[in-house]
C-alpha cells in the first residue's frame, strides 16, 4: 500500500516566530517532508517572520541546519532541499512595532489561502492579531494557528480566546494539540467508528476500566522555567491526556466533521466528575546516577510542582458510569511510551475450571513507540494435555501492517499544517473545549495550592511514586507494566 498524497491549494504561510525553537524543530521539518512527498503546490510560499536581522541567505542556512538535524537521512536530498528553499523567504518584523508590516502586507497574495502561524509566546497573540487586521493582511478566509499552552488557567484561557475573538472568527482559529495529529489517535476513531466489532462493547457493562499512560524518560531539560510554572497537570493532562480521554469516551459523532466531533468531545469534558483528593497522586523525581533531582533541574529547592501525576477520573454518563479512567504521566520514568489500554471485564463464568482462570481482554492503542494496536486474547495452549488456556497478543504495528512501500507515516505537524491549509478544523481544539478542560482542572490545582500539598518523591527509572500503584490496588486493579 502506498500513501496517497492529496494536493492542497496554493498558500502563503507566514510563521511568526520564524527563528524560534518550535519553528526549527517542528514546523520547517514538517513542511520540508510535505515538499519531499510532493504535496506542496508549485506556488506555495512560506515566510518566516521575526525581529532578528538576518537575510535570505542566513535564513536558508537556518532551514538547511534544521533539516540536517531533524530529518532522517533517507529523506534528505540536496535537490529537494534547494527546491524547498525556493518556497521560503524571511521577513524582519516586530509584533510590537510597525517594522515589517507594510512589507508583509505587500508580500501576501490575493486569491491564495493565507495562514498565519503564531509560533511566539501568547503575550504576542493580541498584538499580532490586531496588526494582521489593521494592515488588512488577514481576510475573512485567513487562518491563524496557535500553540499550547493555551492559557495557564480558566481565566487566562478565556482572556486569550477573547483576544483572538476580537479579530478572528472561531472557524479561523486553529489551536494545535499535536497529539490529535498522531496517526494512532485518528486510528482510535477509525477503530471505534469504522468497525462493528468494538462499539457494542464500548461501555461500562463490558469495560472494567481504561488506563492512559504517557511516560517520558527525560527530565525537564531546557524547559525548566516554563515547566516549573506548569507541572504535569497543566503540561500534559489539561490538553493531551484529556483529548485522548475524550476520543475514547465520546459518543459517535454524526459525521467526521469538525463541530460534530468537537461537540461530542465537549460533552465528555462536561460529564467529568470533580476529582477527589484521594484519587490523585503527585510526584517529583529524585536525583540518581549523577543526574539531578527535579528541584535541582528547575533550580528551585522549594518547588512544589509535580513532574508526575496519576489520577482516577469518572465520566458520569450512561455509557461510562462505573468504568473509571486512570491517567498517569511523568518524567524520568522507565520507558518512553504513550498508550491507551481498554481493559474489558472478566467473562461472567469460566467453563474451563478454576485452574484456568481467564484474564480479561485488553485492547492497547500504542501511540509511541511503534504506533499500533494490540488486542490480548485467550486461546488454548497448543498440544495434548487437556484444555489449558494461554494469553496471546494480536499485535499490529502500523508500519508492518501497511508494508514497506507505504512510506513514512507523516508526523503530527505535517498532517496538522496541511489540515490548516485545507481548512479542516476536526483535529484542532475549539475555544469552549479548552475552557471546559480548564474549568475541570482549576479546582484540582487550587486545592493543592490551598493545602500547600507537596508531591511524593519517586525514583527515576521506575513507574512513579508507590502511592500511584495504590491508586489502582485499592480498587483491585493494577497498572499495566509499561514497556517500550
Ligand atoms: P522561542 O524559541 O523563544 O521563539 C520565539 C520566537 O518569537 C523567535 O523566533 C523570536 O524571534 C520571535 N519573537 C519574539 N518577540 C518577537 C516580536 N516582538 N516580534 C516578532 N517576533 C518575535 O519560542 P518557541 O519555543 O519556538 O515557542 C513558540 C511558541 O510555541 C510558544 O508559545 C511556546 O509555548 C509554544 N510551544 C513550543 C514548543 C517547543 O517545543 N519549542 C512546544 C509546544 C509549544 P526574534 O527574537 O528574532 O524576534
Amino acid at each position: 500500500m502506498v500513501f496517497r498524497v492529496i494536493p492542497v491549494d496554493p498558500f502563503d504561510l507566514v510563521i511568526f516566530g520564524g527563528t524560534g525553537d518550535l519553528a526549527q524543530r517542528k514546523i520547517y521539518p514538517a513542511l520540508y517532508r510535505r515538499y519531499h512527498s510532493g504535496q506542496m503546490p508549485e506556488d506555495a510560499r512560506i515566510i518566516g517572520a521575526a525581529r532578528s536581522e538576518i537575510g535570505t541567505a542566513e535564513f536558508h542556512q537556518m532551514l538547511r541546519d534544521s533539516i540536517a538535524t531533524y530529518i532522517e537521512e533517507e529523506t534528505r536530498d540536496a535537490d529537494a532541499i534547494e527546491g524547498f528553499l525556493n518556497h521560503c523567504s524571511y521577513l524582519r518584523l516586530d509584533a510590537r512595532g510597525e517594522d515589517g508590516w507594510r512589507e508583509l502586507a505587500e508580500a501576501v497574495r490575493p486569491g491564495v489561502v493565507r495562514a498565519f502561524y503564531l509560533s511566539v509566546g501568547p503575550r504576542l497573540f493580541g498584538e499580532l492579531a490586531e496588526r494582521l487586521n489593521i494592515w488588512e493582511i488577514a481576510d475573512a478566509d485567513s487562518r491563524i494557528v496557535v500553540e499550547k499552552p493555551f492559557g495557564h488557567d480558566l481565566e487566562t484561557a478565556r482572556a486569550l480566546n477573547a483576544t483572538l475573538a476580537q479579530h478572528f472568527h472561531e472557524h479561523q482559529i486553529y489551536r494545535i494539540d499535536h497529539y490529535l495529529g498522531k496517526e494512532t489517535v485518528q486510528n482510535l476513531m477509525a477503530v471505534r467508528f469504522a468497525n462493528m466489532l468494538f462499539e457494542p462493547l464500548w461501555n461500562a457493562r463490558n469495560v472494567d476500566h481504561i488506563q492512559i499512560t504517557v511516560a517520558e524518560t527525560v527530565g525537564v531539560g531546557g524547559r525548566a522555567e516554563y515547566y516549573d510554572r506548569a507541572g504535569a497537570m497543566r503540561d500534559m493532562v489539561q490538553n493531551h491526556m484529556m483529548q485522548l480521554l475524550c476520543l475514547i469516551a465520546m459518543e459517535p459523532p454524526y459525521a467526521f466533521e469538525p463541530d460534530a466531533v468537537r461537540d461530542e468531545k465537549l460533552k465528555v469534558i462536561r460529564a467529568l466528575d470533580p476529582v477527589l483528593p484521594e484519587d490523585i497522586v503527585r510526584g517529583q523525581y529524585e536525583a540518581e546516577d549523577g543526574q539531578g533531582s527535579y528541584v535541582d533541574d528547575v533550580e528551585n529547592p522549594e518547588s512544589r510542582t509535580e513532574s508526575f501525576v496519576a489520577l482516577k477520573v469518572s465520566v458520569s454518563n450512561w455509557r461510562w458510569k462505573g468504568a473509571p479512567f486512570y491517567l498517569r504521566t511523568g518524567k524520568r520514568m522507565r520507558e518512553r511510551t504513550s498508550e491507551i489500554a481498554v481493559v474489558f471485564k472478566d467473562p461472567p463464568h469460566s467453563i474451563f475450571g478454576e485452574e484456568n482462570a481467564q484474564k480479561p481482554n485488553v485492547l492497547v492503542i500504542r501511540l509511541q513507540p511503534n504506533e499500533g494496536i494490540n488486542l490480548r486474547v485467550t486461546i488454548k495452549e497448543p498440544g495434548p494435555g487437556g484444555m489449558r488456556l494461554v494469553e496471546v497478543p494480536l499485535d499490529m504495528s502500523f508500519k508492518e501492517a501497511l508494508g514497506p512501500d507505504a512510506g513514512e507515516i507523516p508526523d503530527a505537524y505535517e498532517r496538522l499544517i496541511m489540515d490548516v491549509i485545507r481548512g479542516n478544523q476536526t483535529l484542532f481544539m475549539r475555544g469552549d473545549e479548552v475552557e471546559a478542560a480548564w474549568a475541570w482542572i482549576d479546582p484540582i490545582i487550587a486545592r493543592w495550592d490551598n493545602v500547600r500539598d507537596r508531591p511524593r518523591p519517586y525514583q527515576p527509572g521506575g513507574s512513579g511514586p508507590e502511592d500511584a500503584l495504590m491508586l489502582m490496588h485499592r480498587d483491585g486493579r493494577r497498572w499495566r507494566e509499561v514497556k517500550a
